[in-house]
């Protein structure tokens, strides 16, 4: 059942976050429903989630529009493609993998035409992954110095996806470095920008991250069950 999930979820965090000191409503769990269908968002609904994530454009765009009557938050977690900029925009509560300063301009843009300021976070690639997208870490200053110029965009931080693994304890030191990468760059006071958001953490890792100090973890599987690509 996917309201007995999401309650296990919710008190994995609520648990890992009182090991580290921290308040669970600090936390906000992003419902990852990619490739499940709107009666399951529905559902999760139902059970009290609001925030959902998407990692393809036109899927966010599709359950949006279907489930209009309900008072759903869209965050989009997967790579953006500047020809989709404009729907993602238009839905998007925030863009997590904002993962150039060129897309970052790019939204500004769209962000503009409707009148918008655009929560966006800076995807950052930390374990240098070849398969991932993101910027490196020591690429991160230079693009935020750049993207606090752009006025319809809020940089609120950064996201990760952290390496599949069967042990999270293999991941910490990845959420630390980008909770300390947050840290230097703010204390750096460039204008525009104060930065307060990390987005970390998967099914498999994710009270890792909250002890590492993620704001925003994104679970799918754990709440909707494993998905089938070959559908
Ligand atoms: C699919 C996805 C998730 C959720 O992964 P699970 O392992 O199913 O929890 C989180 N973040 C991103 C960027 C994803 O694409």
């Amino acid at each position: 059942m996917i309201s007995d999930n999401l309650a296990e979820v919710r008190q994995e965090i609520a648990r890992h976050a009182a090991l580290a000191g921290r308040e669970p409503g600090e936390i906000t769990l992003i419902a990852v429903s990619k490739t499940k269908p709107a009666s399951m968002v529905v559902e999760a609904f139902e059970a009290g989630q609001t925030v959902f994530g998407e990692n393809k454009v036109q899927e966010m765009c599709e359950k949006n529009e279907q489930l209009s009557d309900l008072p759903l938050s869209w965050h989009l977690i997967g790579h953006l493609q500047s020809n989709k900029a404009k729907k993602a925009v238009a839905v998007a509560d925030m863009i997590h993998s904002v993962d150039s300063v060129s897309l970052a301009q790019t939204i500004n843009k769209y962000a503009a035409a409707i009148g918008k300021v655009q929560d966006i976070l800076l995807e950052i690639n930390v374990a240098q992954e070849e398969s991932k997208f993101g910027l490196t870490l020591s690429d991160a200053e230079a693009a935020v110095r750049e993207i606090a110029g752009l006025p319809n965009v809020r940089l609120r931080g950064f996201m990760t996806v952290a390496p599949y693994t069967e042990n999270a304890e293999e991941n910490r030191g990845i959420f630390r470095s980008l909770r300390q990468l947050m840290v230097d760059i703010n204390a750096k006071s460039i204008d525009n920008i104060s930065m307060d958001v990390l987005s970390m953490g998967m099914s498999g890792d994710y009270g890792v991250a909250v002890e590492e100090g993620a704001t925003h973890v994104r679970v799918g599987t754990f709440i909707f069950g494993r998905r089938d690509y070959n559908i």
